[in-house]
């Protein structure tokens, strides 16, 4: 499909390019001195003691529940509008998730009191979502976690760059985790990071990182170690030189892009707010600063979500559904997951929701394009329902 408008798009150049070569040219391929500059720019910018990079956002939050102490038994509370990663992740460490509500229509992340209200003697983690880069209400979370001595980890796939009083999404919890899948706000086309302030947590998720090794290829490589123990049941989850040396030049790239991206966002809310006052744009006057990953909208109650999406999509709009709700899908179903039955407010924005058209280079004749063809596919399937 050739679209007028795509969903997202990236922002690589000649700097990628060079970058990439320069690993090419150096003949050292697997993880070593670009990955580590890469993570100590990340951990730099984020304001995290460590960072460390992994070959994806699953894998950090695997590793993420295994270093926080998930285990068989354990129950970990979670959105159930989110990526299914995020509840994969929980099984893995064999774990139990357990879905707590989101806080309403115009805050799509998980709801402070539906997390307390899910919380039984087996919880033991609590994994936050920051839905299309806006804030958590962080605060709440963790006075709630220190009272019943739960660990936080941020799943902030969404949330590079994005802050909250001041300190960045990611850097609340105990451990956060980013990704840099290609239709992230930076990328290394496959790629995530794990960021930590606790130096033990950070050993550990170093160890776990590459099969409980305690040294790694460049070590011996640069002549610091001839052999190794295993210390720990650890896995294969390290990223490249060549995706790190991607991680370096995006990373430069995403303070301009994230704020683009919030203009955009802002002449979105206008339009639409002008265009289509019957829809609800998400996050309006919400707290904090946005690295505004998506443009969701929720489409008035009832309105048929398919045939608005084909209306958008016959004047070359791409647009898509963050997300179907994890509860919902054939291998969660069938587990029963504690919480599922009790999730109005995700089931009312799960089916309303669209996402439309982000990306740091979208025009501003773009946004008014889209803009008016919500309101003219919203009367369209009006129409058609007279
Ligand atoms: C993209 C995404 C992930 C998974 O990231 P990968 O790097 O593709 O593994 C996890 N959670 C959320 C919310 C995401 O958007």
């Amino acid at each position: 499909m050739n679209w007028r408008v795509p969903l997202s798009d990236i922002d690589f150049g000649a700097e990628e390019e060079e970058a990439v070569q320069q690993v090419v040219k150096s003949r050292w391929l697997t993880m070593g001195a670009v990955t580590r500059e890469f993570e100590e720019e990340f951990a730099a910018y984020v304001g995290a003691r460590h960072a460390i990079a992994v070959t994806n956002a699953t894998a950090a939050l695997h590793l993420a529940c295994v270093a926080g102490g998930l285990g068989a038994g354990d129950e970990a509370i979670l959105p159930s509008l989110t990526f299914v990663a995020t509840a994969n992740a929980v099984r893995y460490a064999g774990a139990i998730p357990v879905f707590a509500d989101i806080a309403g229509e115009n805050d799509l992340n998980i709801s402070p009191r539906s997390i307390e209200a899910c919380i039984t003697p087996r919880t033991r983690a609590i994994l936050v979502v920051h839905y299309g880069g806006y804030a958590c209400d962080m605060p709440a979370i963790l006075s709630l976690a220190e009272e019943h001595g739960l660990v936080v980890i941020e799943d902030a796939a969404h949330a590079i760059g994005s802050e909250l009083e001041g300190r960045m999404l990611g850097t609340w919890g105990q451990i956060g985790c980013y990704s840099f899948f290609s239709n992230k706000n930076m990328t290394t086309g496959e790629g995530g990071m794990l960021v930590t302030d606790d130096d033990e947590l950070a050993e550990r998720l170093r160890l776990l990182r590459s099969h409980g090794m305690t040294s790694l290829t460049w070590d011996r490589h640069k002549g610091h170690a001839w052999s190794y123990d295993v210390v720990d049941l650890g896995y294969n989850y390290r990223i490249d030189e060549i995706r790190s040396s991607l991680g370096r030049e995006q990373l430069k790239k995403l303070p301009r892009n994230n704020r683009l991206r919030r203009e955009k966002t802002a002449l979105y809310r206008q339009l639409l707010a002008e265009l289509s006052p019957e829809i609800v744009v998400p996050f309006e006057e919400h707290p904090g600063v946005s690295a505004c990953h998506l443009l969701p909208i929720l489409l008035p109650d009832g309105t048929p979500r398919e045939s608005f999406m084909e209306n958008m999509k016959a004047q070359g709009i791409q647009t898509s559904i963050h997300y179907p709700p994890i509860h919902r899908f054939s291998a969660y179903r069938d587990l029963n997951p504690p919480g599922a039955a009790n999730l109005p407010q995700t089931e009312s924005a799960a089916t309303r929701e669209v996402t439309l058209p982000l990306y740091p280079a979208l025009s501003e004749d773009d946004i008014r394009f889209v803009a008016k063809a919500v309101q003219t596919s919203l009367a369209g399937v009006a129409r058609a329902l007279a």
